[in-house]
């Protein structure tokens, strides 16, 4: 089979979260299940050039129409840590990617919108014809719609597209200009509410309507957020869309690239090691303290790595680091905030605790400290307050690091918990607590911290018991060829 991914992230050239993760990982195990993919980027100037091997131009002035007239864009070829990718750029006074920046632009509908179309001038034009188009949350959800509306004819008509909802929170809230700009045009058509008019705001086009609609298969990122987008809110609204297509929607827990995540392997650590060498994860807990400058003690280390957002529990993740201080034990956090003030918040709290020998605070990004913090650390707290699926808890574990996480979307899915999981004690594999408040957080970390310093032995057990588990991209690579099969033109 013939799959292209198009998407606005790939690790670990174009990352800002797990998205990144879920495109990379996902083409690596198809590829070795024997199918092409072609990964299709937008060429961002921010991005890790130096992680291309053999940047070359491959398609010179291809004509993308937008609003009235063409914008020409230079289509790029290179390899990411094997993976085919493609990278557009565009040439117009709109600077869509130069902007130094991923996300967070004022004009960013209109930006993903462009990309969105221009990848598919790019296949129509370069003659591929992918037998599956599969796309990834609202920056490349207007494919679908374009592919139905505009690209049926000229050999496009067989290709299948899967969307995958990897965050409800954000759906591209767009208006008429996106219509205007993208060629749908039609405002009488498209803001239909049964198209993809958002079902909140008269005025609005909701783009991730779009998707569930025209897409021939919809998934999320894991079966209980699959659950909880028609039983919460965490379907932000478009839970009652989905529920209508629901014979189409389901949710694939995503997996980890195992050769990009592998403790046996990491370049990035200080020492490698495995089940068998469990013992040697201590150097890097020792070099982890070197490298954030915390005192050498015979104390866990509790450890938050993600993107500091609402959706995170900023506030459980504050009262983690304090509270685990409080018990005895050291805390290092990794995260940025795309928020001005949560930054602000969280760059204060780190001059408030700059002369504690037992807490560092790095707010940025930084892909080679996560791998040493997963790699050094004891425990990872992930107290969300949704998560479609999470990564950092099933890298944790991977390490040996035993997860504290509240139990919602896929960290649900992924870990039981040592006291009260009713699976059998060698699948027991973390802690998990379910009020989203202090005492919530307080109830798991105590019995982790506790175990730590009481039964090393029971905690080196479970520690292990999480590096036995199989989340691999094998079981869900496996469940995409099914639904690419599924949906194939026959
Ligand atoms: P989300 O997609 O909501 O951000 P996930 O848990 O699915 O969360 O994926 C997060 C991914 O991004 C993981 O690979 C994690 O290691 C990485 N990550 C998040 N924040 C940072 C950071 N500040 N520095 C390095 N890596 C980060």
């Amino acid at each position: 089979m013939y799959i292209a991914m198009i998407a606005s992230e790939c690790a670990p050239v174009a990352k800002v979260g797990g998205l990144g993760d879920v495109v990379s990982g996902l083409s690596r195990e198809l590829e070795i299940r024997g199918h092409t993919v072609e990964i299709l980027l937008p060429k961002y100037d921010c991005m890790r050039y130096e992680q291309i091997w053999g940047l070359q131009k491959t398609y010179e002035n291809l004509l993308v129409p937008w609003l009235n007239s063409q914008i020409s864009c230079t289509v790029w070829f290179g390899f990411v840590h094997g993976r085919k990718c493609f990278f557009i750029e565009p040439h117009s006074s709109d600077n869509f990617f130069n902007r130094k920046t991923y996300y967070g632009c004022r004009d960013e509908h209109l930006r993903f919108a462009f990309f969105s179309k221009a990848a598919l001038e790019f296949l129509l034009k370069s003659g591929k014809r992918p037998d599956v188009i599969h796309t990834h949350d609202w920056q490349t959800a207007l494919v679908p719609a374009m592919l139905y509306e505009l690209y049926q004819t000229g050999g496009m008509e067989n290709c299948r597209v899967c969307h995958t909802f990897h965050n409800f929170k954000h759906q591209g809230i767009a208006g008429k200009d996106l219509l205007l700009s993208t060629g749908l045009g039609k405002p009488g058509y498209y803001y239909d509410k049964a198209r993809m008019g958002d079902d909140y705001n008269q005025t609005a086009i909701n783009v991730s309507k779009g998707a569930v609609l025209y897409a021939n298969f919809l998934s999320t990122v894991s079966p209980r957020h699959a659950w909880e987008v028609f039983n919460t809110e965490w379907g932000y609204g478009l839970g009652k869309s989905l529920y209508h297509h629901r014979h189409k929607f389901g949710g694939v827990l995503n997996g980890l690239d195992y050769e990009m995540w592998n403790p046996e392997t990491d370049p990035y650590i200080a020492t490698t090691y495995t089940a068998d060498s469990f013992s040697d994860k201590s150097m890097n807990r020792q070099s982890l303290r070197e490298r954030l400058w915390l005192r050498h003690e015979s104390k866990p280390i509790v450890a938050y790595v993600g993107r500091l957002d609402t959706q995170k529990g900023v506030a459980l993740i504050r009262h983690a680091l304090f509270h685990a201080l409080h018990k005895g034990a050291q805390f290092a956090l990794l995260g940025s905030s795309p928020e001005e003030g949560i930054n602000a918040e969280f760059f204060k709290l780190k001059q408030q605790l700059n002369d504690n020998p037992d807490c560092h605070l790095e707010i940025g990004y930084n892909d080679e400290l996560a791998h040493l913090i997963y790699a050094g650390a004891d425990m990872l707290i992930v107290p969300s307050i949704f998560e479609p699926c999470g990564l950092t808890q099933m890298i944790a574990m991977r390490y040996g690091t035993v997860p504290v996480v509240r139990a919602v979307g896929g960290l649900a899915d992924t870990v039981f918990d040592y006291n009260y999981s009713d699976r059998p004690s060698a699948e027991r594999n973390g802690y998990v607590f379910y009020q989203p408040d202090a005492k919530g957080v307080e109830s798991a970390l105590d019995r982790a911290i506790g175990l730590w310093f009481d039964y090393p032995g029971q905690f080196r057990e479970l520690a292990l018991n999480g590096m036995e588990c199989d989340y691999s991209w094998n079981r869900p690579g496996a469940d995409y060829v099914n639904i690419y099969n599924h949906i194939r033109h026959k």
